[in-house]
């Protein structure tokens, strides 16, 4: 049996596999292929409506909030975010918590001024910045919940009367948030919601409209939302499974029940990490993150051993990040507790063979 920690993409519910899977023969005994399908259909229409309710709903949404699946990955937003929101003499400001936050740093430099208001990355990104504040004529605040590389997340959500923004591309859906609390949420699916090739994006519509400068028509969240996040041909088998594990979602009693099979599947190894002698994390305590759990090895010559023999009994994906270096277990909504379990066991065999 393989037990999949990969960081993204990365596992989904097995049934959402066997669903798409049928889809991808037989759409509903249509005869059809999802892939085959138009995009106007009433087939189609009707998984992006049902997937966008979803997601209202998972989310406890006002009528404020928008919900969009766009092409282009969260890499799109870094840029996509300031030239819907930013003329060239605003400013918006950053909290520099990772590559991430640094790649979405740099492109936002094209549209305005950037005020990088703390940064961690002086310590290798390994805690979340608390001491800063941010200009009351900034535009927006821009924020990476989770940092995918080091390990770190936002336990809460800093308060600011600036608009807030978000890229939750790796604990999306994963914790319960008052996410009308945000201007601007995006996500790259892969991880908690779905395939690469889609975005999540929730936007308040009265954050839009605001700038000068010509937006193209594609890059512009508002004719997104006039044409019901249809405005081309959508990534149409990507929206259908993210569908599937929105269902799956609420069939688990939504986020908030996942947030606690989150929370115990985290504190059942990062208890292990701090009582296991081979092993212990550069990341802050009160910073570690529920989704990618990253830690290394005191003895750095037992790195390479550890990872051959958790990977010849089923473990995938826990290298860590070349940035980062040693371990990163990465726990998403569709990861079992009982893998959890199982690499625990297998750091304490191992510990046991080599203390
Ligand atoms: N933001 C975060 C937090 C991520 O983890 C990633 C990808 N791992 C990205 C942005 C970039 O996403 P994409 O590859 O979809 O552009």
């Amino acid at each position: 049996m393989i037990h999949n920690f990969n960081a993204g993409p990365s596992i989904l519910p097995k049934e959402v596999f066997e669903q798409s899977a049928q889809a991808v023969l037989n759409y509903n005994n249509s005869g059809l292929s999802i892939l085959e399908m138009g995009h106007r259909t009433p087939e189609f229409t009707e998984i992006m409506e049902e997937a966008r309710g979803l997601v209202r709903e998972l989310m406890h949404l006002d009528n404020d909030h928008q919900v969009l699946f766009l092409h282009g990955g969260a890499s799109t937003q870094f840029m996509q975010v300031p030239m819907n929101l930013l003329d060239p003499k605003d400013t918006a400001a950053y909290a520099d918590t990772g590559v991430w936050s640094s790649k979405a740093i740099k492109e936002a430099k094209l549209f305005g001024k950037i005020d990088v208001v703390c940064s961690s990355k002086e310590k290798n990104y390994s805690f979340i910045p608390n001491d800063f504040a941010v200009p009351n004529d900034a535009k927006y605040f821009h924020i990476t919940t989770n940092n995918t590389i080091y390990g770190t997340q936002w336990q809460s959500i800093p308060k600011t009367s600036n608009v807030l923004i978000a890229d939750m591309s790796s604990d999306i859906l994963s914790r319960e948030l008052n996410f009308n609390d945000f201007g601007l949420i995006y996500a790259g699916a892969q991880k908690n919601m779905g395939p690469a090739g889609v975005n999540l994006l929730v936007v308040n519509q009265n954050i839009l409209g605001k700038v000068k400068h010509p937006i193209p028509t594609i890059m512009d969240y508002r004719n997104h939302i006039a044409e019901g996040s249809m405005l081309n041909t959508p990534p149409v088998f990507a929206v259908y499974v993210c569908l599937l594990t929105l269902r799956w979602l609420k069939a688990q009693g939504g986020v908030a029940a996942i947030e606690k099979l989150n929370q115990q599947k985290a504190a059942l190894l990062y208890n292990e990490i701090d009582a296991n002698e081979l092993f212990t994390t550069n990341v802050v305590k009160e910073d570690r993150s529920k989704m990618n759990v990253c830690f290394v090895m005191k003895d750095p010559a037992l790195e390479k051993p550890f990872y051959d023999y958790v990977k010849s009994n089923g473990v995938i994906g826990i290298k860590g990040h070349r940035l980062s270096g040693g371990f990163r277990a990465s726990l998403y909504n569709a990861l079992p507790i009982s893998s959890v379990s199982y690499l625990v066991e297998l750091m304490r065999e191992f510990q046991q063979s080599h203390v």
